[in-house]
């Protein structure tokens, strides 16, 4: 065994995860992802059909040009995150197909917040899975209506949804699992009542990586909403940040998937195992919030 050898296998011995090379080795870096990156230069339609790609280990992308959706397998079931529009379900569909999978061995379906592009197509893909959708707490009445929070800064802004009933809540902190499957539920408000995070490991071999699912961070709202004149909105985002920059973190995604570069780094242009981009990313959203309500205070 090489000196090198030796190294990883006393690691492997001390932390039970052989540790990832940083950044990932080129021979991580399959074809898909390019294949991925060049059919979506262009193209971010929240609907725009993307091929499938391997991420890393049992996690894979799934969704469109625009909206991420990721499947994790299991033998025993799979859990889908996230849903697209409607629209975009057909082409999720088939790239659980292309990859070799049958969407009727989803079990779960779970997913960031409450808007149509990230959980609209959850009716049309419950009805072709038969899977068990699971929300937040607070994103339940949107997801079973239809209809945006009267509360939401995009109160107004977004077309409805088509509604699905909801096999039960997601608490902070709690694990769902299907079969050998563990993904944390993270509570992360902000840009939604009821936005969710998700962490959760894959491997390759012995090589294992952590997941973080992070979701949209961004104060968005129609024009005449103003984030100043309600503070009890603006807290959120900063314990968000506060819990995301602390979040375990190697592989992140995030729902708008141009946020995380994530076609670039499976195309191999940049790493995909960075262990400071949870904090990168919080620091670019932070200092988006502070823009905006400076922004907001300047027009006073
Ligand atoms: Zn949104």
């Amino acid at each position: 065994m090489s000196a090198k050898g030796f190294g990883g296998a006393l690691l492997l011995a001390l932390t039970g995860c052989a540790p990832m090379a940083d950044p990932i080795p080129m021979s991580h870096v399959r074809t898909e992802g390019g294949v991925l990156a060049r059919a979506c230069e262009g193209r971010d339609g929240w609907a725009d059909a993307a091929p499938p790609a391997g991420i890393f280990g049992n996690t894979y992308y799934v969704g469109t040009c625009g909206i991420a959706v990721l499947l994790v397998t299991s033998p025993q079931g799979h859990v889908l995150i996230d849903g697209a529009t409607e629209d975009a379900v057909p082409s999720i569909l088939a790239n659980i197909r292309a990859l070799g999978f049958d969407p009727r061995d989803v079990r779960l379906i779970i997913g960031s917040h409450e808007h149509i592009d990230h959980m609209g197509g959850f009716a049309a893909l419950k009805a072709a899975t038969g899977a068990e959708v699971r929300v937040s707490q607070a994103a339940r009445p949107v997801i079973e209506s239809g209809q945006s929070a009267a509360d939401d800064p995009q109160f107004g802004l977004l077309p409805s949804m088509t509604p699905v009933s909801v096999a039960g809540t997601l608490t902070d902190g709690e694990v769902v699992e299907v079969g050998p499957l563990r993904l944390t539920v993270h509570a992360t408000p902000g840009h939604t009542n009821g936005g969710t995070s998700w962490t959760w490991r894959s491997c390759e071999g012995p090589n294992c990586a952590t997941f973080a699912f992070v979701d949209s961070m961004t104060a968005v709202s129609r024009d005449d909403y103003r984030f100043t004149d309600h503070p009890e909105r603006v807290a959120p985002f900063r314990a968000t940040f506060d819990r995301v920059r602390r979040m375990p973190c190697d592989i992140l995604v995030t729902p708008h998937p141009g946020f995380s570069s994530l076609f670039e780094r499976l195309a191999g242009r940049e790493p995909l195992i960075d262990r400071d981009a949870c904090r990168r990313l919080v620091r670019g959203m932070s200092e988006r919030l502070d823009a905006r309500l400076a922004r907001e205070g300047a027009l006073q």
